[in-house]
Order: structure tokens, then C-alpha cells, then sequence
């Protein structure tokens, strides 16, 4: 029974996460399966969150300002808005060829590297201009 309790919350967890096209954060996953299910503690959703990264299927973008989840588990960088911490897919190709010159410069083994972008996402520049008006 517990074993089958847990499995409708991972599922539901990880159901948040491909319908959120958004990056969710664990609050906006939490909020999504609070929903659906009442009963799901934020400590459930993290603790699913982390399993699913772990076993690859979603991916877990680490920011500036905590962590966020993607369902695209391709290797894949990532920007965000200083502004309101939104995030959203870089949509530029990884440069390999820089973990070559890291593992020369340092004798590291390099097994991959990310990359995120800052700026300000076109939401808040929207509203950036509407208020200069
Ligand atoms: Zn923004
Ligand atoms: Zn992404």
C-alpha cells in the first residue's frame, strides 16, 4: 500500500514535470502536484525530483538561484533572467572542444561542463519598457 502511494506521487512528480514546459522549480512542480494531490508533502516532491534526475529521467538544471527541472534530458545549457529567475532553453550547441582545453590546462579527466547564460527574459523587458513610457 505504502509502495503504491509512492509510486502515484513519483508519478505525478514526474507528470509535472513534462507538462511544465518551463523549467519548474521544486515550488512550481510542488504547486502543481498539491493540485492533484493534497497529500503530497514538498519534502515528497524534492525526494522524487532527486530520483528522477538521478536516474536520468528528467534533467536538473542547476541556477544562480537553486535548482530547476526539465524534461528534455538531452545534454542541453540553459539562460536566465536576472530579473524574475525564469529559465529557458540557451538553443546554442555545446562546445566540446573547450573540455579539451580544460583537460590541458589542468590534467583534469573532463567529463562535461554547462553553461548558463544571464540576462533578462522578454517578459520583464517588455515591462522594463512599459514602465520607462
Ligand atoms: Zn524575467
Ligand atoms: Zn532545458
Amino acid at each position: 500500500m505504502v509502495q503504491r502511494r509512492n509510486t502515484r506521487q513519483r508519478t505525478l512528480v514526474a507528470e509535472a514535470v513534462s507538462a511544465l514546459h518551463t523549467h519548474p522549480s521544486a515550488n512550481d512542480v510542488y504547486a502543481y502536484v498539491h493540485e492533484r494531490d493534497p497529500h503530497v508533502s514538498l519534502g515528497t516532491v524534492y525526494r522524487n525530483l532527486n530520483l528522477l534526475a538521478e536516474e536520468g529521467k528528467i534533467l536538473e538544471v542547476h541556477t544562480p538561484g537553486g535548482s530547476h527541472y526539465d524534461f528534455r534530458t538531452d545534454d542541453h545549457d540553459h539562460v536566465v533572467c536576472t530579473h524574475c529567475g525564469s529559465v529557458a532553453d540557451a538553443g546554442v550547441s555545446r562546445h566540446r572542444s573547450i573540455d579539451d582545453d580544460v583537460e590541458v590546462n589542468t590534467g583534469y579527466r573532463v567529463t562535461g561542463h554547462f553553461t548558463v547564460f544571464e540576462g533578462v527574459c522578454p517578459a520583464c523587458q517588455a515591462k522594463q519598457a512599459a514602465q520607462a513610457s
